[in-house]
């Protein structure tokens, strides 16, 4: 990476700034070495000497406000300088919690130094750019945060739920299993959407806690749910996140649950997007071939949305394709979303998988899809997921 930056050259005695310049970057010394100076002139005793590798002026990247000491090349130097603009760029992309964090930090940073230090920026100049900046993250963050913390409770209290939709034979109609999709009924908000809270969970690592509740409340269900099923292989399809396919966790506590349900662990399938094989393939392979050798098996969800790198469904043990609803809807009225269908089909089928046609609303689309010789279907035609005590 360090190949594309741009580099500057400094002789021995060089200055790269002074005590109370207007700073815009930090740098890395790729080569020399650099002093570093209370006073602004660069004389004296220096309170800091810095060489290969390290980074220095680094406060420049977040506030513009002065240089608080000077830098003085103590031998012939190259420097990689970070330009603020290019921090800004990254930080827009960052979670808006380290974001924050990053500049409060930073203020009272300068406010100890104003303090300790004769020249230091006074606590009330801090750059107004940076306090409109946290003024304005403060409100999404404060949401974000009390969302993470309901969770927790969320947790704590029981407020989650498990709903389950049927999964239809399409040769016979009858229900050969279901899928578990989790629901929230907050005690103001009432009834929440995974995808309004599950992003959150991912984000703060509560997804560990929330998914093995999930894989506990589906196996102790599936035992009255089991008999809701007209099939020979009946089944119990539960979400995996990315982020639970960290070590070997999962697999112990999967391997417990099962014996503690007495769930026969070939009747569990277990769901995952495309986006494991791309973050950590060699870890989600490992971690995969785990899963199956215990004798669950593993779907494909939201088949033809993500990177569907062929050589993934190849190498990866997957038993069922789940093609995505917005083919589904679309497969009567659009010819492309058509043939994005039955091809997927016939590939999964050529590759010895079977296959789940996602967001089945109408009986055309049904029939469509016992033509193509499709395996499953779930969707409203069958059934939308209800709590187990409606079932
Ligand atoms: P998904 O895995 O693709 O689940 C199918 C979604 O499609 C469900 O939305 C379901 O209610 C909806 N659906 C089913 N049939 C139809 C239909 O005929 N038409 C239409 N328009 N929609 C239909 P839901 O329950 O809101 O879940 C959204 C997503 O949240 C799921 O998408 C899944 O990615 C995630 N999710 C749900 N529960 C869990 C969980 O326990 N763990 C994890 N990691 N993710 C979950
Ligand atoms: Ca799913
Ligand atoms: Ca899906």
């Amino acid at each position: 990476m360090l190949e594309n930056l741009n580099r500057e050259v400094y002789v021995t005695g060089e200055f790269v700034f002074h005590e109370g310049a207007h700073g815009d970057c930090a740098y890395i010394i790729e080569s020399g070495s650099v002093d570093i100076f209370m006073a602004a002139k660069g004389n004296g005793k220096p309170i800091g000497h810095v060489g290969r590798g390290e980074i220095f002026g680094e406060i420049a990247l977040l506030d513009a406000q002065p240089r608080s000491a000077t830098a003085k090349c103590a031998e012939k130097t190259v420097l990689i300088p970070i330009q603020r603009k290019t921090v800004n760029n990254l930080l827009e992309k960052t979670d808006p919690i380290i974001r924050s964090l990053l500049l409060v930090i930073l203020e009272r940073y300068r406010e100890n130094r104003s303090k300790t230090h004769p020249t230091g920026v006074k606590a009330e100049n801090f750059h107004e750019e940076a306090k409109k900046y946290t003024a304005s993250l403060r409100g999404e963050v404060t949401q974000k945060l009390a969302l993470a913390h309901d969770i927790a409770q969320a947790l704590k209290q029981d407020q989650f739920d498990l709903y389950y939709q049927p999964i239809c034979d399409l040769n016979t109609g009858n229900v050969a299993g279901y899928e578990a999709l989790i629901r929230w009924n907050h005690p103001t908000n009432g009834l929440v959407s995974p995808l309004d809270f599950l992003w959150m969970a991912e984000s703060t690592g509560q997804i560990l806690e929330l998914g093995l509740w999930t894989l506990e409340r589906a196996c102790r269900d599936w035992i009255i749910l089991r008999e809701h099923t007209q099939h020979e292989t009946p089944f119990i399809s539960v979400n995996l996140s990315a982020n639970q396919l960290v070590g070997n966790g999962l697999t112990i506590e999967l391997d417990t649950l099962l014996k503690k349900y007495d769930v026969p662990a070939k009747q569990l399938k277990l769901e995952l997007t495309e986006s494991i094989f791309i973050e950590n393939p060699d870890q989600a392979y490992s971690l995969l071939s785990q899963l199956t050798a215990l004798g669950c098996s593993l779907a494909l969800d939201d088949y033809g949305t993500g990177y569907s790198g062929l050589n993934s469904l190849q190498r990866y043990p997957i038993a069922t394709m789940k093609i995505d609803k917005s083919f589904i809807s679309t497969m009567l009225t659009t010819a492309q979303s058509n043939e994005i269908v039955s091809s997927s089909i016939k590939l999964a089928h050529s590759l010895g998988m079977n296959v789940v046609a996602e967001g089945v609303e109408t009986e055309d689309i049904y029939r469509s899809l016992v033509e193509m010789k499709c395996d499953f279907g779930q969707g409203w035609y069958f059934g939308r997921p209800v709590a187990l005590k409606e079932e």
